[in-house]
């Protein structure tokens, strides 16, 4: 099979949510108990049971007018992917030929905090009966037999599209253009959930991706003397809370 990708065009959202009781529905996940917060945005967190959540954002503009922003939260399905290189037990977490990074039944023998900590967008979450990682699955059960996600048969705005990558990519930042601005392709180009925000990361209140690359690409030469000094710094301190953490 071919290297598939979701694409998610934020401009086309309008935070129906139907795409978050897609999820919970396709995969038999429970209701969170929430409460109302002034917002209408819940749960207020990705949780065991909601892999997918859109996030709601009022944001002041310089004309004085409010941005309501929504972005839909869930697994970038990174290529390469840090959850992946902090795992121990090389089966436990995978990357599928479709672009899907997956999570299986091994991850209730890795140290779950380990993992959470090593994705730079706090997807990973611990179901507490089974003790499992769990997350986006990119839908792997439909897509390897012919079905598009979930999530996105349910979306109808067309917000959510899934097809190869090189199609959803171009897609992408076709959009971008067309949007102008501050629109930009969300978190780039190695990943295989990608979105076309029409302003910036920091407007919707998440993680920039490049963290990840320069984490996972220490060695390579695009690092300047200066970068790589920090990042031995870093490195060294990251061992010694290990250390201390297995003691
Ligand atoms: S179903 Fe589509 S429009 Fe509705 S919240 Fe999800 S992405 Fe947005
Ligand atoms: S977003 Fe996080 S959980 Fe998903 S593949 Fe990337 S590192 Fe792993
Ligand atoms: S791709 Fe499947 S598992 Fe992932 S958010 Fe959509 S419905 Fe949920």
């Amino acid at each position: 099979m071919a290297e598939m990708a979701i694409f998610i065009d934020v401009y086309k959202c309008t935070a129906c949510r139907a795409c978050q009781v897609a999820c919970k529905n396709w995969n038999q996940l429970k209701a969170d108990k929430t409460e109302s917060r002034g917002s209408h945005e819940n749960p207020t967190d990705l949780s065991a049971n909601t892999w997918n959540r859109i996030r709601f954002r009022e944001v002041l503009m310089p004309d004085g007018k409010i941005d309501w922003s929504f972005f839909s939260d869930r697994c970038r399905h990174c290529d390469p992917a840090p959850c992946m290189e902090a795992s121990k037990i090389p089966e436990a977490i995978v990357k599928h030929e479709t672009g899907a990074v997956l999570f299986g039944e091994k991850t209730k023998e890795l140290y779950f905090q380990d993992i959470r900590d090593a994705c730079p967008f706090d997807i990973p979450r611990m179901d507490e009966k089974s003790k499992k990682i769990v997350k986006c699955t990119l839908c792997i059960d439909r897509v390897t037999n012919g079905l598009k996600p979930s999530c996105v048969t349910a979306c109808s705005t067309s917000a959510l599209l899934y097809g190869p990558k090189a199609e959803m990519l171009s897609l992408a930042k076709k959009r971008v253009k067309e949007l102008g601005g501050n629109a930009c392709l969300y978190p780039g180009e190695e990943f295989n959930t990608i979105w076309a925000l029409p302003d910036t990361p920091k407007h919707y209140g998440i993680a920039e991706a490049p963290k990840i690359h320069n984490y996972m690409f220490a060695g390579s030469k695009l690092f300047s003397p200066l970068g790589k000094a920090s990042l031995a710094v870093g490195l060294i301190g990251y061992m010694r809370t290990r250390t201390e953490r297995n003691q």
